[in-house]
């Protein structure tokens, strides 16, 4: 690899990415209730202290015999009792008879089939089943899921509605989960001015700020601090960043270039942060700078908004996945149809803001065909991303490409 450190030599894609991973801590465990453990990342193997199903259950709503006693169906059993869930039958059931069952209940002893009302005809003392049935039909066998001690859920699992149902059966109340990153995010230079202000002449407002710190909660950091935006005064940058460094993660858009205003690099290595890599062969954000303090990771993304979303997106992303647990932090690219023809420079990565549609059983995949790495615009309404080649200047529609979809991708 080269100087990682080079911004004439910008670092490959993966390898700036494989450096994020390596360079990203795991962050250490807390016990949550399990009703707030949505979005966390198990932090040890969930094991069942049950069976599951704890016995021999009734699938449907029916009646239980014996599969060998309907050999010659349609056959007359005696009906000796029923059973509702919660409940058991708990005398042995003799040969030639059955008994109502509810969906749920455990199997009465003796019994090892189950037949659905619908097929059964029954007239209070006995009960016709109408066809032959193969032994353990509507039976679910004891612990088929799950057996006692075995590992329900894998440490490294994402905790979704699903897995709360698997810990709540497991006796899980409190769960044992990685922390959370807390995030900072600090927007630099002259220009800019806050939200609730009238932008003057030569000026913006600061959009990248509030976009970074939503994103960055979207990624999964919690909390989330939006703090104050700073001139490119070296003094005054050095003491909004060196704030920032109380945070897990920092995210900093603008001052990561050529410029002479650009000193956000320079600062964070005086404020003793490590820097790992600047520059990396993608298109927009070329400038990202990375780099980790002994308690902090820093992003310094470029301050154009489309370059700082996706650059913060697929990198911060990455060491976001990593520090919450996950066992697979980096981005994982689909592959979908490009439907348009495109133009573009193949000299580094694309990066490029698509609407990404279902269609059949692929995704089809349009750029959204921006005005320069500014364009917010019409970046709104992207729900992925096209990860471009290269070495590829032209493409026609029907070509395969690699996309990322975004975290809201299933809501567009
Ligand atoms: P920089 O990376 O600092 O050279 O910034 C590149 C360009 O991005 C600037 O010229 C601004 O127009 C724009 N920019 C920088 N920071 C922000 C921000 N926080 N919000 C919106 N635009 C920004
Ligand atoms: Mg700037």
């Amino acid at each position: 690899m080269a100087d990682p450190l080079d911004l004439d030599d910008p670092l490959e894609l993966e390898d700036a990415l494989d450096l994020v991973v390596a360079k990203a801590p795991i962050l250490g465990t807390e016990s949550v209730p399990l009703s707030s453990s949505l979005g966390r990342v198990l932090a040890t193997d969930c094991r069942s202290d049950v069976d599951a199903p704890p016995f021999d259950r009734c699938m449907m709503d029916g009646y239980a015999f014996r599969a060998e006693d309907v050999a010659d169906a349609p056959t007359s059993l005696r009906l000796v009792g029923t059973v509702f869930a919660g409940h058991e039958h708990l005398e042995d059931v003799p040969p030639g008879s059955a008994v109502k069952v509810m969906t749920g209940a455990p199997l009465p002893p003796g019994c090892d089939t189950v037949q659905a009302l619908e097929r059964t005809r029954e007239d209070g003392t006995r009960v016709v089943i109408h066809d032959r049935v193969k032994t353990g039909l509507h039976v679910a066998p004891k612990a088929e899921e799950i057996a006692i001690g075995e590992v329900a859920l894998a440490r490294g699992s994402l905790i979704g509605p699903a897995e709360v149902g698997v810990l709540a059966l497991c006796g899980c109340s409190e769960v044992e989960v990685h922390a959370r990153p807390l995030a900072a995010v600090i927007s630099t230079g002259d220009e800019l001015v806050e939200v609730g202000e009238k932008p003057g002449p030569a000026q913006l407002r600061n959009s990248n700020g509030p976009m970074l710190a939503v994103l960055a909660r979207q990624l999964g950091c919690d909390p989330v601090q939006l703090l104050p935006s700073v001139s490119d005064d070296p003094d005054s940058l050095r003491a909004a960043l060196e704030r920032g460094l109380e945070a897990d993660v920092l995210l900093v858009s603008g001052g990561v270039s050529k410029g002479q205003a650009d000193l956000v690099g320079e600062t964070f290595t005086e404020l003793g942060v490590e820097p790992v890599f600047h520059g990396v062969k993608v298109q927009p954000g070329k400038p990202l700078w990375f780099g980790r303090s002994e308690t902090s990771l820093v992003f310094g993304l470029p301050g154009n908004p489309v370059s700082a979303l996706t650059t913060a997106r697929i990198f911060a992303g990455t060491a976001i996945r990593r520090m919450r647990g996950l066992n697979q932090p980096r981005p994982r690219w689909m592959a979908a149809t490009l439907i348009d023809s495109f133009r573009r420079n193949p000299r580094r990565r694309g990066l490029l803001p698509a609407e990404i549609r279902r269609r059949g059983g692929g995704l089809d995949c349009r750029p959204l065909g921006l005005k320069g790495s500014a364009d917010l615009i019409r970046t709104a309404g992207a729900n992925g991303t096209w990860v471009a080649p290269i070495g590829q200047d032209e493409f026609r529609p029907g070509e395969e490409v690699d996309v990322l979809l975004h975290e809201d991708f299933a809501d567009r």
